[in-house]
């Protein structure tokens, strides 16, 4: 049964169990998103997709929210657009995200968001910790100084893979990626090295060696394709 509801004033009609994320896209309307990843589940956890509703005085993540008959739902208002920028804001005051020296610059989802927001300055104190680089693995590498714990490679890896190598140790902040119990990628024994984590990473957290920065594309629309194939059992395209 289709839902009938506007997004920034404009009429527009959704199945049941589409997410507002899912019905904007379809009407062309643009939701800034992070943690999302076409082919992935979604957990909700950036908040990058907050959008306002009507009658509710929380924002409410449009990747997780499913369309509702008569919602009157608003992307792009002031209180968002500074809501986003303060997202972006801590998360490049969290940890190392200087552009010029990483190797996803020029194809990170993080500087074009940073880029979209308008963020030309960051009002927090930057924390830094140091935190290792894992090139233990003989073809990719992993910076903990570029991750901003989206969890997309640990999603990648379980539900595409099938793997489940990648998890998240800790709390908050203070979260680490790791393989397996804490291993070095390289001594991972469950890790199939099918690059899936890397294709995911949003950032330069996840590379494969030797690549140079021009090189180091993260081709996430393959992630959505080969979800979209196993599901419709289609291999020969
Ligand atoms: S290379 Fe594949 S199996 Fe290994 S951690 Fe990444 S997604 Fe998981
Ligand atoms: S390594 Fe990349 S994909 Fe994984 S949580 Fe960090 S930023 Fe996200």
């Amino acid at each position: 049964m289709p839902r009938t509801l506007t997004i920034n004033g404009q009429e527009i009609s959704a199945r049941s169990d589409q997410t507002i994320l899912e019905a904007a896209r379809d009407a062309h309307i643009h939701i800034p998103v992070l943690c999302h990843l076409d082919g992935l589940t979604d957990v909700g956890a950036c908040r990058m997709c907050l959008v306002e509703v009507a009658g509710s005085n929380k924002l409410l993540p449009a990747c997780t929210t499913r369309v509702q008959e008569g919602m009157e739902v608003r992307t792009d208002t002031e209180r968002l657009r500074a809501y986003r920028r303060q997202i972006i804001e801590l998360l490049f005051a969290e940890r190392n995200h200087v552009c010029a020296v990483c190797v996803a610059n020029g194809h990170c989802e993080l500087q074009n968001l940073g880029i979209e927001v308008g963020m030309d300055h960051v009002r927090y104190d930057y924390i830094f910790p140091t935190l290792g680089v894992d090139l233990s693995h003989e073809r990719f590498g992993m910076d903990h100084n570029r991750c901003i714990l989206c969890t997309r490679c640990v999603r990648a890896c379980d539900q595409l893979e099938g793997a489940h190598t990648i998890d998240v140790m800790g709390r908050g902040a203070k979260s680490l990626i790791i393989r397996d119990m804490n291993v070095p990628w390289g001594e991972s024994i469950t890790c199939t090295s099918c690059g899936k984590c890397v294709m995911a990473c949003p950032t330069g957290a996840l590379f494969k060696q030797g690549s140079t920065v021009a090189e180091m594309v993260h081709d996430a629309e393959k992630l959505a394709f080969l979800r979209a194939a196993r599901e419709k059992r289609v291999w020969n395209v």
